[in-house]
């Protein structure tokens, strides 16, 4: 392996100087050889785990000259879909799903049939489409402190968590040019927080400033203090955090921005139709919504756990004036006024639709349901990793819990679950991997089938020796720093390899 190679010889330097050798390794051919051969054997093995109907399906590379009857279209999808859908139906999958009933289900596809055809770009033609946008930003928001915020806290429906972050943080920084003549913005943003953040530095050229988190993976509120410059636009805190499941100390973080009247964003895609149940429920939430008035902004997702179907979330802002920032209008291109208030153009009327019908559906009283059992479910999980001496749970997670181990790899263990059937999410720095609890878990048995299967892939990997296949190898080349270019290389392939038919 170019893994070990590289591990020998050069991973003890320091970090700029392994970068350049890195670079200049890539120049010798030899070198650039072995790494490529290395990434060819890699993708061979993803590849084919990616694209299972090739062999069993026919595949359209043209457009078929005659069009396929629509009977056996909806046959061949129905058949496909019945070989997806047994994993997460049954609870064996992390996040991904997050109500999947079949009732609910049901009623969001008839909703969706429904308004198929709208299109809010076209708000002429369907009202309805704007009822629907302006009821659920309304209802979210509310969910989420508007009312108990002296300010007009207002919003959009786009479509997922990262478009809401994108933004948000394009807002930002719009906002600080015109206001503040900030040239070269920078958000402060924790190492915990979603990759959206990263995306939205590299999308939309604004300095990333990532800050450490303390022991219990919460983020160091001294190091945002002092990373903190003229130039700052807007600092980011988790409810929960993506990877941990930790709430960052959203109470001083946001304070720490109003005290410097720089915004702030509270990314709770994860959590915001979570927390404010939990906290009903007695569960010790701390503020993180607009109740605190240094949170200049918030995201939500309706596509997780508001249970509507994928393709929607809230962004939501503390002011009008704040959110003009988001907007784009064109005043004088020939094809007439234009203005679209996210990043698309035409969009489906239809999702925020179902959206709606999923939050009308289930009510404050569902919602808080829902939670309750997520909860519990969490509780049996929880118990059952510490219970298993091998393993310790990272922080002090509510509902997505992350484990990792002293003593065997953790990423063994994932494979050995994986195995078994379940799709958990992997994790890096530090090692670990984790389960996001949904309604699929807390069906009958679920939680306790994880732990069971848990303890025996410990068991497993502690008598077993190491295979070469699965993701271990994997992220162990991911942990080892000079390869991480090479690891960049092989995401980018992966992405090539999705697009071929
Ligand atoms: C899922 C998630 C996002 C991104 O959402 P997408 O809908 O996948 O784009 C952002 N932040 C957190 C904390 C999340 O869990």
């Amino acid at each position: 392996m170019i893994n070990e190679f590289v591990k020998r010889n050069i991973s003890k330097l320091p970090p700029q100087i392994v970068t350049i050798i890195e670079k200049n390794m890539k120049r010798i051919p030899f070198i650039n050889n072995r790494i490529n051969k290395e990434i060819d054997s890699v993708m061979e093995g993803l590849e084919e785990s990616m694209k299972p109907y090739r062999k069993t399906h026919e595949t359209f590379s043209t457009l078929p000259l005659e069009g396929r009857s629509r009977e056996d279209i909806l046959r061949e999808m129905e058949e496909l879909n019945k070989k997806e859908e047994s994993k997460w139906k049954e609870g064996y999958v992390s996040g991904a799903v997050y109500h999947g009933d079949k009732e609910h289900i049901n009623f969001l596809n008839k909703v969706y049939a429904i308004s198929s055809q709208s299109n809010p770009l076209h708000s002429d033609l369907w009202p309805s489409a704007s009822k629907y946008e302006a009821e659920i930003i309304s209802m979210t928001s509310d969910m989420l402190g508007a009312r108990y915020s002296e300010s007009d806290i207002c919003g959009c429906v786009t479509s997922g968590g990262t478009e809401s972050i994108l933004l948000a943080m394009k807002t930002y920084r719009d906002y600080a040019e015109d206001k503040k003549g900030i040239k070269k913005p920078e958000m402060i943003v924790p190492v915990t927080a979603h990759a959206a953040f990263d995306k939205a530095s590299e999308y939309f050229k604004i300095k990333m400033r990532h800050i450490p988190v303390d022991s219990n993976y919460m983020a160091d509120v001294e190091a945002v203090k002092n990373a903190i410059t003229r130039n700052t636009i807007v600092i980011v805190g988790s409810a929960p955090t993506f990877p941990h499941g930790t709430i960052d100390p959203i109470d001083d973080l946001s304070e720490l921005a109003r005290e410097n009247n720089i915004g702030f964003h509270t990314d709770a895609c994860l959590g915001g139709f979570v927390l404010p149940w939990a906290k009903k429920l007695g569960y010790d939430i701390p503020n993180f919504d607009f109740w605190l008035k240094g949170v200049t902004s918030i995201s939500a997702d309706t596509h997780k756990y508001g249970y509507a179907a994928k393709g929607t979330s809230v962004v939501m802002y503390r002011n009008e004036e704040l959110r003009h920032y988001q907007y784009f209008t064109a005043s004088d291109w020939p094809g007439g006024l234009y203005f679209s208030p996210t990043f698309a153009g035409s969009r489906a009327g239809a999702l925020s639709a179902s959206c709606w019908a999923s939050l009308l559906s289930i009510g404050e009283k569902g919602y808080i349901y829902a939670t309750k059992k997520i909860m519990d479910s969490a509780k049996i999980i929880k118990n059952g990793i510490q219970d298993i001496s091998e393993l310790y749970i990272l922080g002090k997670p509510l509902w997505v819990i992350a484990f990792g181990s002293d003593e065997i790899d953790i990423y063994r263990v994932m494979d050995f679950m994986t195995k078994k059937g379940w799709s958990l999410n992997g994790l890096h720095k530090p090692s670990c991997i984790h389960i996001a609890v949904t309604l699929r878990h807390t069906q009958e048995g679920v939680a306790q089938r994880f732990i069971k299967d848990l303890k025996e892939a410990v068991v497993d990997v502690k008598n077993k020796p190491a295979s070469q296949d699965g993701m271990a190898p994997i992220y162990g080349m991911a942990a080892t720093l000079p390869t991480r270019g090479v690891v960049s290389d092989i995401l980018k392939k992966y992405l090539d390899s999705y697009y071929r038919v």
